[in-house]
């Protein structure tokens, strides 16, 4: 495909920044792309592996000439980013992001930035529990979606080029309001990440007491959480404190649902379980026929002992 953009500057160089990275090569998608991450050792990291075409010690050196500034850092820093680069923006040059949660860090860039400059929210929503510059590879976005959110300074060529650089990447794109994006998101991610962490500690709890065991005899289900719950510490802190309404909601909906059901098995009451376990598996069967997922059982997974 062409070139999307000449330049590209990635601040952070994570899980994201460096799968960004190795799919634009992979693709073509941009020309030279110049990385930064705030710490010494990730940046040498990064010239040892050769992600990027030139790692900068310098964020004003990193986004003084680049056409797209891709943001790749947590949440909670997006802002000390932005205010750190906002100086050295080129007019005309677009900013993005790959935040997890969209309304915060439209909130945290949009006071910085420049005239002239476009701003176009993103959140690939593709990732894996592992972090840091060696963590990336070119096949993450490969069919996953990339949801883009409008915002006021941009305008539809710089919408279009975004979304050609991510189609590029391998991701499907649409556009979502930004609140509808932090509330689906914390009904598909984030609460699911939060009931993850709190069941491994619940089951480490148990595991003190009973010798390993919860690890020795872990089903597939819990063997899922505790990979969930490996997840980037930093990253989740960020996503719950700035998308706490949405994330607040659905737990609110999710313990009324939870003590309904835990009063059905005090009680007795099969008929409510069933019902209630028939239509979840309705929802199951939607996400087949939608093409969303594969029927095959363990997600089509190998289900050797060692295959996941
Ligand atoms: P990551 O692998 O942990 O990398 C984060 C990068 O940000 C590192 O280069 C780190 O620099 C830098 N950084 C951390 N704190 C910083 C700060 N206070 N100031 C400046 N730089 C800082 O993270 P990631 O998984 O790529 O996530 C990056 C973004 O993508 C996050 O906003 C996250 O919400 C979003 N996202 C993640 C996933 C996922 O599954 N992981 C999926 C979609 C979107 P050092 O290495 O020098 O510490």
């Amino acid at each position: 495909m062409s070139q999307v953009y000449d330049r590209v500057a990635l601040i952070g160089l994570g899980l994201i920044a460096s799968s960004i990275f190795w799919a634009s090569k992979r693709n073509n998608v941009s020309g030279h792309i110049k990385g930064f991450a705030r710490s010494e050792q990730t940046r040498n990291t990064a010239r040892k592996i050769k992600l990027c075409d030139e790692v900068s010690d310098s964020l004003e050196n990193t986004v003084t000439d680049a056409d797209l500034i891709i943001l790749c850092v947590p949440v909670g820093a997006m802002e000390q980013v932005m205010v750190e680069i906002a100086p050295y923006l080129k007019s005309g040059a677009t900013i993005t992001d790959v935040g997890s949660v969209k309304r915060a860090v439209i909130d945290a860039v949009e006071p910085h930035l420049p005239t002239g400059v476009k701003f176009v929210p993103a959140h690939p929503l593709a990732g894996t529990e592992h972090s840091g510059p060696k963590s990336g590879f070119a096949s993450l976005f490969d069919n996953r979606w990339c949801l883009l959110t409008d915002h006021k300074s941009a305008d539809e060529k710089a919408q279009n080029n975004v979304m050609s650089f991510w189609k590029g990447l391998g991701a499907n794109v649409e556009f979502m309001d930004a609140d509808h994006h932090d509330l689906v998101l914390a009904v598909t991610s984030h609460a699911p990440h939060l009931i993850a962490y709190t069941m491994v500690g619940v089951a480490d709890d148990i595991g003190k007491v009973t010798d390993s065991e919860v690890i020795k005899y872990s089903a597939a289900g819990f063997r899922d959480f505790t990979r969930i719950a490996a997840s980037d510490p930093t990253m989740w802190r960020d996503v719950f404190l700035s998308n706490k309404e949405a994330t607040l909601e659905i737990l609110g909906r999710f313990t009324e649902e939870l003590f309904d059901l835990q009063r059905a098995i005090r009680t007795g009451n099969g008929d409510k379980l069933l019902n209630y376990f028939s239509h979840t598996r309705s929802v199951r069967r939607g996400i087949i026929e939608a093409g969303q997922d594969t029927e095959a059982p363990n997600f089509g997974r190998n289900i050797e002992p060692d295959g996941d």
